[in-house]
């Protein structure tokens, strides 16, 4: 008899262990340090939903050949002045650190996945891929760019964007892809009298819009918010918004969050009821290019679409999923902007909501500052193991290398060395 229960309680176990679906969520919301967020969290008086993760702590971004040293990142750590102008400008770029993200390896800027041309890295997605599970890649930037190449593509030149674009579509990885970069229309959404092939080349762009690829093609705003309401929404998917590159904030566009709801629609049903889940890296590339351009108020308006972005999927994961098995990590690519204070010391200070905070621009480039790490759901403390030291400033920090390391536990997968 107690032979008999023991073997019960052992086959329902491992029942259990076998349909229990793993997904992730990697949210990279490209040139975002801390100042960034608090900027839109102090212009708008609301905190951002990814405050309220368990898991906050830091993440350091430097290339091959760099390093982060705290003992060298500030000219005064107790007054809290970074050494933002010095060592703290040589940094990684969005190839490199994409690379590290996502294979766990460092490289050189400009490289995706690759180590001098030579090495080609495995990554987090196409180790997912070979176990079964789901993977979907979409940014709010043109999806050539480096932090969507670095999901499952390998560049010597991470501005190679039609070969990068046809690694993404014919390497069998997504089962959605996609953003910014429709050949045919102006960022406006009124279409072009002759297409500009810069994120797409012609040839593939021929063979998607007539079905020659697995993927069906979205280019309407209607669409998109259809996708994000159909509970059964299933296929394969290329997303193609109606502009030439960045998204605009325009209504002829879908926002991160209908891009992002609809994903998760898709993945769900194509993973179906015994599926082993997803992977998803979700890009809100625009606050880069708003802090290279030092301009603080579109900053706000980006990191407003990243947050509205978090919460859908937050919501979305409430209604379909559960926190043990679905894991939501925010964090950043590398710094962009040097953002300090007025006064010389690191965290911006409020004018109070409505108006802009104490802030300035130290360059028009990416820092070495660490970025903040924001993880909800999945196996508590899975981060904690990975900690590298405690910086007296941003405090307890991983390194990017460590985020592939820590989603591949989750998802019990192996990269290959
Ligand atoms: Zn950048």
């Amino acid at each position: 008899m107690l032979k008999k229960i023991i073997l019960t309680i052992a086959v329902i176990a491992m029942a259990a262990a076998c349909f229990a679906e793993k997904n992730v969520i990697l949210v990279v919301s490209d040139g975002t340090g801390i100042n960034a967020i608090n900027m839109y969290e102090q212009f708008s008086g609301k905190k951002t939903v990814m405050r309220s993760f368990p898991t906050k702590i830091f993440c350091t971004t430097y290339c091959y050949g760099l390093d982060f040293d705290s003992s060298k990142a500030w000219k005064d750590a107790s007054a809290q002045i970074p050494d933002i102008e010095g060592y703290l400008r040589n940094c990684t770029d969005s190839a490199a650190s994409a690379t590290a993200i996502n294979s766990g390896r460092k490289t050189y800027n400009g490289h995706v996945n690759l180590f001098s041309g030579l090495e080609h890295y495995d990554t987090v997605a196409l180790a997912a891929k070979r176990a079964g599970y789901r993977v979907a890649d979409v940014t709010s930037v043109s999806w050539a760019d480096a932090t969507p190449a670095g999901v499952s593509a390998h560049s010597i030149a991470r501005g190679r964007w039609n070969p990068i674009s046809h690694e993404l579509l014919s390497n069998g990885i997504n089962d959605v892809l996609g953003g910014g970069g429709n050949p045919w229309y102006h960022t406006n959404g009124t279409k072009k009298e002759e297409a500009s092939y810069n994120v797409i080349s012609s040839s593939d762009w021929d063979d998607v819009s007539k079905g020659a690829t697995p993927y069906k093609l979205i280019e309407d705003r209607e669409d998109f918010l259809a996708l994000a309401a159909d509970k059964n929404a299933k296929g394969k998917f290329l997303f193609s918004p109606k502009c030439s590159g960045d998204m605009p904030i325009a209504d002829h566009v879908p926002t991160t969050a209908e891009m992002a709801v609809a994903t998760l629609n898709i993945l769900k049903n194509n993973n179906g009821k015994d599926g082993k889940g997803f992977f998803f890296m979700l890009e809100e590339g625009r606050p880069d290019h708003a802090n290279h351009a030092n301009n603080g108020e579109n900053n706000v308006a980006f990191i407003n679409a990243l947050d509205d972005a978090v919460r859908a999927m937050v919501e979305w994961v409430n209604k379909n999923s559960n926190w043990n098995d679905t894991m939501i990590i925010v964090t950043a690519d590398h710094e962009t902007g040097g953002i300090r204070n007025t006064d010389g010391t690191y965290f911006i200070t409020s004018n109070g909501a409505g108006n802009m905070p104490n802030y300035e621009y130290t360059t028009g480039g990416h820092t070495n500052c660490p970025v903040p790490f924001f993880v909800k759901g999945g196996t508590p403390g899975l981060y904690n193991r990975y900690i590298r030291g405690k910086d007296p400033v941003w405090g307890k920090y991983i390194d990017n290398t460590d985020i592939s390391k820590g989603i591949a536990r989750f998802m019990d997968i192996r990269l290959i060395k």
